[in-house]
């Protein structure tokens, strides 16, 4: 007796729910059970166009507390900015239903979703539904964008993580227009990677804080997907292009060396060099203790949220080129004129944090 195949799937067929060319339809994916023994879905929502094309999927709140990619989804769901006339839009709000449902980045059994791709059908809580949500969307995809934000507590100037030694992988990347790439293959068990390593070339964008949709941050991303969908063909609509491209290969933290209590003079996405200072760390009465300086030439980020430190705290996540190709992004930077996304982007980031320019000390 010859092994029960596994059925294939493909883009027009979701359980039962047949999508045919042109259509826009919602299905439910069926991640596990609750304690009530019910099923817990999320939804997925395709846009398949008239034509042939990629399968291009959008995913969000894999870590449950990320829900800026949530609101951006929601909102190109709303809003229906562009339409589809080539290939498939494939659009997953929420992964992590049972994080996003308690605000939390983690699953109830504690384990990180993101470190349990492509999962299995017999392993722990995560690792199924790591494997119900895989086994559904990336055989039936071509690319993919993961939208996620900085851990609790901080905050990230966007950029886009990427395996750039994959020309497939460099492609998306680049077409997504984000300013900043940092490159990298991810972290074993990340969805992106297990879906790379599946033949889905997928990138993600890490943008803002935990717990909020934020306006220029979901601006960021609708952004950056219609741009992919733009560069592949999949709409009738122009890319716009970044302020600048800077592709770093390293980044460093840097980290309190004493505890107190800091006042930054850097915010994400400022362009800085070695030397410069990060920020003053004082008491609470303002009694100053020391000063942490820039230990490379880099771009902010990421940065603490919280003013308040305790020896090797992180304080800002720098990023760098090897290659020392940030004068060139400097320039664009400097360039970029106030009503830009970048420079929006940079304003509203910065508004929940108290810099003062160093120059004014
Ligand atoms: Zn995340």
């Amino acid at each position: 007796m010859s092994p029960r195949k596994a059925p294939e799937r493909t883009i027009d067929r979701w359980g039962t729910t047949e999508i045919p060319p042109g259509t826009a339809r919602e299905v439910k994916i069926t991640l596990s059970e609750t304690y009530f023994g019910v099923d817990s879905k999320i939804p997925v929502v395709i846009w398949r166009g008239e034509e042939p094309g990629p399968s291009v999927f959008v995913s969000a709140a894999v870590h449950g507390d990320e829900i800026n990619g949530t609101g951006a989804i929601r909102q190109l769901i709303a809003d229906k900015p562009f339409k589809v006339h080539r290939g498939a839009l494939v659009l997953v709000p929420v992964v992590n239903r049972l994080g996003f449902e308690r605000h939390e980045r983690y699953l109830p059994d504690r384990r990180d979703l993101n470190r349990c791709f492509p999962g299995s059908a017999s392993g722990s809580l995560a690792a199924r539904l790591a494997h119900a949500v895989f086994r559904e969307v990336v055989p039936r995809c071509d690319f993919g964008i993961d939208l996620h934000t900085a851990a609790l507590r901080r905050t990230n100037f966007p950029n886009v993580r990427a395996d750039m030694d994959d020309p497939k992988v460099a492609q998306l990347a680049t077409a997504f227009g984000a300013e900043l790439i940092v490159h990298g293959k991810g972290p074993v068990g990340s969805f992106r990677r297990a879906a790379c390593k599946a033949g889905c070339p997928t990138i993600i964008l890490e943008a803002g804080e935990v717990w909020k949709v934020e306006p220029t941050v979901l601006e960021y991303a609708i952004r950056g997907v219609t741009n992919v969908l733009s560069n592949l063909g999949m709409i009738d609509a122009p890319a716009t292009p970044p302020a600048y491209h800077l592709v770093a290969d390293k980044t460093r933290w840097v980290r309190a060396s004493r505890g107190g209590f800091l006042r930054f003079h850097v915010a994400p996405g400022d362009i800085i060099e070695r030397g410069d200072l990060i920020a003053t760390n004082t008491s609470l009465t303002g009694k100053e203790f020391n000063t942490l300086k820039a230990p490379c030439d880099g771009i902010i980020l990421g940065m603490t949220t919280i003013p308040t430190v305790a020896p090797g705290d992180p304080v800002c996540h720098l990023a760098y080129a090897s290659d020392g190709s940030l004068s060139k992004a400097a320039k664009g930077h400097a360039a970029a004129g106030p009503e830009t996304l970048h420079e929006r982007t940079r304003g509203d980031l910065s508004t929940g944090l108290t810099v003062v320019p160093s120059d004014d000390l």
